[in-house]
């Protein structure tokens, strides 16, 4: 048995039998791991227990003995690091952010690693305050292109995905089943939806920026809107689970 200090966010926690908790997390090398905290709720007086810390919405380092065969781990301690508590200040901000962690959490399989994915939502919670200002379409596309991106999934967007040539200025298509963007000298696909090279660019600079940049898009609501339908008709063609609403 190894012990073992991660950096994770909290996904879940749960009551297990009288005094102890089992929580899980997404940890910093990008995978799901579930701790069992023994008589956890036992101690909430302490300034350390596990209780207290274990927060959604902050980045928690947290200790515990490994066991490969084991499912659920056993958890020595849990402290927060970073707190963004700006994030739990009311019922609404933190339904909002849930969608966010659950979403991201999705393409995650167990036994697989997607140390982006765990960047991704830290990233996200740094930037809140800069986020709330911005087009929440917007902000809604880029997250789902990142985890899209970071989960082998991403969509074409450089090129053509039929014929892989350079796109065209005129014609441009989205469509889900092709794997991206269709260019005007390939015919469209049955599902696809007729887009603009604004629409094209706006894509790519999504993928490129940081959230907190994605105020300097200048889009219309109409054509962020556009964004948001086209990344969760791709979400759901690819991923196969619908983005939480
Ligand atoms: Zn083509």
């Amino acid at each position: 048995m190894a012990i073992k200090k991660q950096k994770g966010i909290l996904l879940f926690k749960t009551r297990f039998r009288t005094s102890s908790l089992i929580a899980k997390f997404l940890t910093e090398s990008g995978e799901t791991v579930s701790v069992l905290f023994k008589g956890a709720l036992a101690s909430t007086g302490r300034r350390d227990s596990p209780a207290a810390n274990l927060v959604p919405f902050a980045v928690l380092e947290i200790i515990y003995y490994e066991k490969e065969t084991r499912e659920v781990q056993t958890g020595k301690s849990v402290a927060i690091v970073e707190d963004f508590p700006q994030i739990r200040k009311d019922y609404e901000t933190q339904v909002v952010a849930a969608k966010f962690v659950k979403t991201a959490i999705i393409p995650v399989k167990e036994g697989d690693r997607y140390p982006e994915i765990y960047d991704t939502i830290v990233a996200l919670f740094r930037q809140w305050d800069d986020i709330t200002r911005i087009n929440q379409d917007l902000i809604w596309a880029g997250f789902l292109l990142s985890i899209l991106n970071f989960s082998g999934f991403a969509p074409a967007i450089h090129h053509c995905a039929v014929c892989q040539g350079q796109l065209t200025e005129t014609g441009l298509k989205f469509s889900p089943s092709a794997g991206g963007i269709v260019c005007g000298n390939c015919p469209a696909p049955e599902d696809s939806i007729n887009i603009t090279p604004k629409i094209k660019d706006a894509l790519v600079f999504l993928l490129s920026n940081p959230f907190r940049r994605y105020g300097k898009l200048n889009l219309s609501a109409k054509e962020s809107r556009l964004v948001r339908e086209i990344m969760e008709k791709f979400w759901n063609y690819h991923i196969g689970k619908p983005p939480h609403k």
